[in-house]
């Protein structure tokens, strides 16, 4: 164990290497695999027709599968012409924004994040306090090509999905907690069904700081126009993104501490 006097110190030099980090360093602690993938991952569009531009706010993520049959997990071709079909239909339209393949490839794009997909249908949850229905135009569907009742989910899968997550989450502040199944916020529905790890996603999306999360809250005051971005002097250029300076910080000092243990 440190001496009390050693801890202090190491604060303060913790705080000293803090001032003089450049404001782009990334958090300490990154996903090894992940960080892999930030570098290689790829998103291929390809426009459904069936959206609409009625979106109201990405405030939650869905999480789907593409499902089976006869006990073989759907291709992915056949949800890409599930979601865009050749020959139009009026009934059963049904898209989501993105699909992940089970094997290495780029993530699908269907529709837009800023345009209205129909994935989750008849569907409800408390967001924000308030109870809404019918959850399209609130949120961003992402499907895993398998079958979480009967097959794991692919190594790749968790990552790409951690990947998408993630960037997703920080784009429009969506927290943890509004990242969920379409089983939970449409209960007669499977997906992604009981073989879905969410103790690997979320461990996965630990580094991403949202609202929601366990840091300490910052000095609202602070953030004037509340997009958690501090101007340290609105007459400078200087920002600090408030969350990820938080990690930086806490890393540091966990690195010392742990030096002097
Ligand atoms: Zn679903």
């Amino acid at each position: 164990m440190v001496s009390r006097e050693w801890l202090v110190v190491s604060k303060i030099e913790a705080l000293i290497v803090l001032t003089t980090l450049p404001l782009t360093t990334p958090p300490l602690t990154t996903h090894k695999y992940t960080k892999q993938l930030e570098e290689n991952m790829q998103i291929e569009w390809i426009e459904s027709q069936f959206f609409h531009t009625d979106k109201i706010a990405n405030e939650m993520i869905i999480i789907h599968h593409t499902g089976s049959n006869n006990g073989r997990i759907n291709s992915l071709q056949g949800t890409i012409s599930w979601f865009k079909p050749d020959v139009w239909r009026s009934t059963r339209q049904v898209s989501a924004q993105y699909i992940i393949a089970r094997d290495l490839r780029p993530i699908i794009q269907m529709v837009k994040d800023e345009h209205t997909a129909w994935h989750a249908g008849r569907s409800s949850w408390e967001i924000n306090g308030v109870l809404r229905e019918n959850l399209n135009n609130r949120s961003i569907g992402i499907e895993l090509q398998g079958d979480g009742q009967l097959f794991r989910y692919s190594d790749f899968q968790y990552d790409a999905l951690i990947w998408l997550v993630k960037q997703k989450m920080e784009q429009f502040n969506i927290p943890i907690e509004l990242v969920r199944g379409h089983e939970e916020i449409t209960p007669r529905k499977p997906d992604p069904g009981q073989l879905f790890d969410w103790d690997r996603l979320k461990q996965g999306l630990a580094s991403v700081t949202a609202p929601g999360s366990d840091i300490p809250a910052f000095d609202d005051s602070l953030d004037t126009d509340g997009d958690g971005i501090i101007y340290l002097d609105e007459t400078d250029d200087v920002k600090i993104p408030s969350g990820k300076d938080r990690t930086i910080v806490e890393s540091i000092l966990d690195f010392f501490a742990g030096l002097f243990k």
